[in-house]
């Protein structure tokens, strides 16, 4: 492989030099023109809050790329008469009608990335090995090129959409900024009402559940609630050298300990955990396919053996709280005033946000601690899976990609996606990309990478998507 010069001076390059011929492999026009664009996508290191110059050139490179998009569509910036610096862009295709409008979304944002624990420059949009390598490659620059790809080669074939296609890119996804709010309130003003959004969330993975044996495309119809609370637990402080008893330490401990050795919260078999049980079954063998095919039979059952098999059943089906941040004396020899914990909690569908809260405060008094939300929302609403627009995101995968599984799919994270859903009835979240398990595990983390067959089918699936919605 060669390693590409360094993007911090903005300089489009190829990712790669080696003469196409000496691949050993047949790359197509194709190929070779996704990666060097893609990879001139990566190279601009649009970290959130970094500044308006990287997304201004990101933005630019946009034009550079994607030519007939930025010529043919109008253009707005939602939010950047509220806050110049906000970067968030909105692009309109005007179709036959503007009575279905779609929204098809992405972040133009990444996390940071620290360079030495990569195999690869970061903003370096290596090509190596089919993959292009980077930070964004799978969050989710990959989701924004495929879908202003799939516009622009659509334009360059004559089609005109259907209903109204709108592309929106926030620019903050990753610290939960306003670049999405920005947008949705945008369509309030100008009295657009979408009928469908997709946006990143799912993908194409493996292993989507314990002893799969297909490739299942998880396609997200909620975003459990989020929640971070701080305990504070109060003294007098003092000397270390003649301590009395519950020193604020202590009482923390024993809460933490509480916390993590009961269920607080009840778990139940919500719809969207029962819909995604019966999703991933025609993907299992043996008697895991059986209790799954049914689930709300088995649903007692499930309710209390999949929590203790994995942790992911326990987020699946109900709330769940997690410690995350600790602060207390300065000092060895010092006593606290006062110390604190910040949890992390995650409300599953059958959960009301103030209902779990309640619930902490009680117990917390036990421990006589001092309860502090800082942050906190409720569970996004549930796509219908029997809507049109969803059986249409079905029926696109299902034509693209026939060996695959599908199934619905209760995020435990968040994405932009819930604030299109307060005006947008079916806010789909999911990718058409192929992630392995290790591209799976790069998100936020070291060595993110796609790989270009990715970006051909992805685009592949969304100019399928446009021109069959009717
Ligand atoms: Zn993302």
């Amino acid at each position: 492989m060669t390693k590409v010069k360094s993007a911090i001076d903005f300089t489009p390059v190829r990712a790669y030099n080696v003469p196409i011929s000496f691949l050993g492999v047949n790359m197509s026009n194709q190929f070779e023109k996704y990666s060097n664009t893609f990879a001139k996508m990566i190279q601009c290191p649009t970290v959130s809050s970094s500044g308006a110059e990287y997304f201004d050139k990101f933005q630019q490179v946009l034009k550079e790329e994607f030519p007939l998009v930025f010529s043919n569509l109008e253009v707005f910036y939602p939010g950047k008469d509220k806050d110049s610096e906000s970067r968030a862009i909105l692009l309109k295709w005007k179709g036959k009608s503007d009575r279905r409008p779609m929204v098809l979304m992405a972040h133009q944002d990444v996390v940071p990335a620290s360079p030495e624990t990569w195999k690869y420059d970061p903003y370096g949009g290596t090509l190596e090995d089919g993959k292009i390598w980077g930070r964004g490659a799978m969050d989710c620059k990959n989701t924004l090129f495929i879908t202003i790809n799939a516009v622009e080669e659509l334009i360059a074939e004559g089609f005109v959409p259907e209903h109204d296609v709108y592309l929106s890119y926030s620019d903050c996804e990753e610290n939960s900024g306003m670049g999405a709010p920005y947008a949705v309130q945008w369509f309030k003003d100008h009295d657009v009402h979408p009928v469908v959004a997709v946006d990143e969330g799912g993908a194409i993975v493996e292993n989507a559940f314990p002893g799969m044996k297909m490739p299942f495309a998880m396609v997200g119809i909620m975003e459990k609630g989020y929640a971070d609370v701080r305990f504070t637990a109060h003294s007098k402080g003092g000397h270390s050298s003649s301590p009395p008893n519950n020193t604020p330490l202590a009482r923390l401990g024993a809460f933490i300990d509480y916390c993590e050795t009961h269920v607080l919260f009840k778990r139940s078999m919500s719809k969207p955990a029962l819909q995604m049980l019966k999703g991933v079954s025609t993907g299992l063998g043996g008697p895991l396919k059986f209790i799954t095919k049914h689930a709300k039979g088995f649903a007692p059952l499930i309710v209390k053996a999949l929590p203790m098999i994995t942790p992911f059943g326990k987020a699946l089906l109900g709330t769940t709280m997690v410690f995350t941040m600790a602060q207390s004396s300065d000092a060895p020899n010092v006593i606290p005033q006062s110390a604190s914990v910040v949890a992390n909690l995650r409300f599953g569908p059958g959960d009301k946000s103030a209902d779990c809260i309640a619930k902490l405060t009680d117990l917390a008094k036990k421990y006589d601690l001092e309860v502090e939300v800082l942050t906190c929302r409720e569970h996004s609403a549930f796509v219908d899976t029997e809507c049109d627009e969803y059986k249409h995101f079905v029926d696109t995968m299902r034509e693209c990609f026939p060996e695959i599984g599908i199934s619905p799919y209760l995020m435990f994270g968040g994405t932009d996606c819930r604030h299109m859903q307060t005006i947008v009835p079916c806010a789909i979240r999911c990718t058409p990309c192929r992630l392995n398990p290790q591209q799976l595990a790069s998100m936020h983390a070291s060595d993110e990478n796609i790989d270009v067959q990715s970006l051909i089918d992805g685009t592949a699936f969304f100019k399928k998507f446009i021109s069959n919605f009717k």
